[in-house]
C-alpha cells in the first residue's frame, strides 16, 4: 500500500464513523480504498440524504484537523476486542469472530477492525472531500478523495463555483435558488407558449401557421392535443426550414397528394402518410402558397 492509499483509507475510517455518529445505521458494504486508484469509494446499504453526507464530510474534516493518533491493537478474538472497545466497528459478513482481530484506533473517535495499512496520525491526511454521490437500487455509492488530491480537487471546485457566482452576480449560496427560479419561469413561459398556440389555432380561420424561429418539434404535442379536441381540423406549421402537417380524424385533407405535389416541385423532403407530414422545406413562401388550397 503506497502512502496515498494509506491516506485515503485512513480517512475512510473517520468518514465511516462520522456517518455512523449521525444516527444512521451505517454499514459500509465495501470500500475500495485498499486498491490503488485515484479516489476512494464507499458503498452503503441504504439511501443516505445528501445533507447527511455533507454533514459527515464536515465532521470528518473537524476530526482530521485534531491530529489524532492512529494506533493498532491485536486481540485473540472478537469477544476480547469488544471487551476493550465496545464501540468497535466491524463488518459482520466479512469478519471471522473466532480468529485474531486487529483493531485500528483513531484518537477516541473511531475503533474499527481492519487488516489494512494506515497513516500514524490524522494530521498526515489533511483534507477529505466527497466528490460524487450516486443512488442505485436503495444503496448509496460515495466517491471521495483525501490528502493532496482532495486539496487540489477542492480548489478546482471552489474556483468553478466562484466562476458561476461571478458570471451571474450571485453568492454561491444563492445559485441553487436562482436555478430553481429559472426553471419555474421557463415552465411558466412554456405553458404560456402552449396556451398561445392553442388560442391561435382556435381563433384563426387559416390552419397554416408560419412560426419563424420556433422549433416545430416542441409544438407537436400541443397540436396533437388540439386535434383530439378538434378532429375536424387540419394544422400546418412552418418555420424557415421545416414543415409539419397533421389532421384530425374527421378532417378530409388529402395530405398524401399535397406531399407528392410539393415533392414534385422540389419544395419538400421528408416523410408522410394519410394523417401526417413532416420534413424539410426549401422555400417557405412557395410552400405556403402551394398548400393553401389543400388544407381545409
Ligand atoms: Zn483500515
Amino acid at each position: 500500500m503506497d502512502e496515498e492509499s494509506k491516506i485515503l483509507h485512513s480517512a475512510e475510517h473517520v468518514f465511516a464513523r462520522s456517518l455512523q455518529n449521525l444516527g444512521l445505521d451505517i454499514h459500509v458494504r465495501k470500500a475500495d480504498t485498499d486498491e490503488p486508484g485515484d479516489f476512494g469509494k464507499a458503498f452503503i446499504k441504504e439511501t443516505i440524504p445528501i445533507e447527511k453526507i455533507e454533514e459527515a464530510a464536515e465532521s470528518t474534516n473537524t476530526e482530521l484537523s485534531k491530529n489524532l493518533e492512529i494506533s493498532e491493537y491485536e486481540f485473540e478474538n472478537m469477544a476480547k476486542a469488544l471487551e476493550k472497545f465496545n464501540k468497535l466497528r466491524f463488518n459482520e459478513d466479512r469478519i471471522d469472530k473466532e480468529g485474531r482481530i486487529r483493531v485500528i484506533k483513531i484518537g477516541d473517535f473511531d475503533y474499527s477492525a481492519c487488516k489494512h495499512q494506515h497513516v500514524k496520525n490524522t494530521g498526515e491526511i489533511g483534507l477529505f472531500v466527497v466528490t460524487k454521490v450516486k443512488y442505485l437500487g436503495g444503496e448509496t455509492e460515495i466517491d471521495f478523495l483525501a490528502g493532496k488530491k482532495a486539496a487540489e480537487y477542492a480548489i478546482k471546485q471552489s474556483n468553478a463555483a466562484l466562476d458561476v457566482s461571478m458570471h451571474n452576480n450571485l453568492s454561491i449560496n444563492q445559485i441553487n435558488r436562482f436555478i430553481d427560479d429559472l426553471k419555474a419561469r421557463l415552465k411558466g413561459s412554456e405553458k404560456e407558449g402552449e396556451d398561445l398556440l392553442r388560442l391561435l389555432l382556435s381563433e384563426s380561420k387559416s390552419s397554416i401557421l408560419v412560426l419563424k424561429g420556433v422549433k416545430l418539434s416542441e409544438k407537436m404535442p400541443t397540436v396533437s392535443k388540439f386535434l383530439k379536441d378538434n378532429p375536424d381540423r387540419c394544422v400546418a406549421l412552418l418555420n424557415e426550414t421545416q414543415i409539419f402537417i397533421s389532421r384530425g380524424e374527421k378532417n378530409s385533407t388529402d395530405i398524401k397528394t399535397a406531399a407528392e405535389n410539393l415533392k414534385a416541385e422540389n419544395l419538400f423532403i421528408g416523410s408522410y402518410d394519410d394523417m401526417h407530414l413532416s420534413g424539410k422545406l426549401t422555400d417557405v413562401d412557395r410552400v405556403k402558397e402551394a398548400i393553401l388550397d389543400f388544407i381545409h
